[in-house]
């Protein structure tokens, strides 16, 4: 977490020798991983908010709350890139630093095309890029793209989120040969809510490789209240 001594805490604006200062750190409420063995459909409060899905596991941080929701904000619509930094920091540490097997690499959640001309930053990339150069992974965003420009889905019913996603990824002929090659992938998207669009892609990408081992990642997931 040092990037040097004169910089300020991302959450507090103190000064501090690293991103996310001690007092913040400590003040963070994390998931507990180790009970679940990596695996947080195993915890009741999670599986609750995810029940219409078909991967059997996820890992994640903390549930989308302050101030991890405000450095995934600012890091999204500002494109401060500093957040990106101390939250893939924090998901080595917490998430990765004692899983058992690391897959063979990374692939973040696409935007659709039109979307991503015209914002130039898909957040998940970002986030990815730097969990791969701190666990010495790889990343792979040509894999899976998004073929159907989606309206926003936070207004939306479970049901509607569904209907909406319907066939949203694709995933061209050269690059079901190179999924076919993989045995153990990560598909990692920044915040996790129904997880509908995870889903969608988890069943296209199992579609071409119905071998494939897909962990589920994530900063957030957004806990049922
Ligand atoms: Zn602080």
């Amino acid at each position: 977490m040092h990037l040097g001594l004169s910089q300020n805490c991302l959450v507090c604006k103190q000064s501090s020798g690293t991103s996310i200062c001690q007092y913040c750190f400590d003040d963070l409420t994390l998931f507990d991983i180790d009970p679940y063995q990596h695996n947080l459909m195993l915890s009741p409060k999670v599986k609750l908010g995810l029940v219409k899905v078909d991967f059997p596991q996820v890992l994640a941080l903390a549930d989308y709350q302050w101030p991890l929701s405000k450095l995934l904000t600012g890091l999204k619509f500002s494109k401060h890139v500093p957040n990106a930094h101390a939250l893939a920091t924090l998901f080595v540490k917490h998430c990765l630093s004692s899983i058992p097997v690391l897959p063979q690499l990374i692939i973040p959640m696409p935007l659709h095309k039109n979307r991503y001309l015209f914002r130039k930053f898909n957040q998940s990339i970002v986030l990815a890029k730097q969990i791969c150069s701190l666990s010495q992974l790889d990343m792979d965003t040509s894999i899976i793209s998004r073929c159907k420009s989606t309206p926003a889905q936070t207004n939306l019913s479970a049901t509607q989120r569904r209907k909406n996603l319907r066939n949203a990824f694709e995933i061209d002929e050269a690059a079901q040969q190179r999924l076919k090659s993989y045995k153990h992938i990560a598909l990692f998207d920044d915040v996790i809510t129904t997880g509908s669009t995870m889903n969608c892609a988890y069943r296209s990408l199992r579609k071409h490789n119905p071998n494939l081992k897909i962990d589920i990642w994530s900063i957030c997931l957004t806990l049922v209240r």
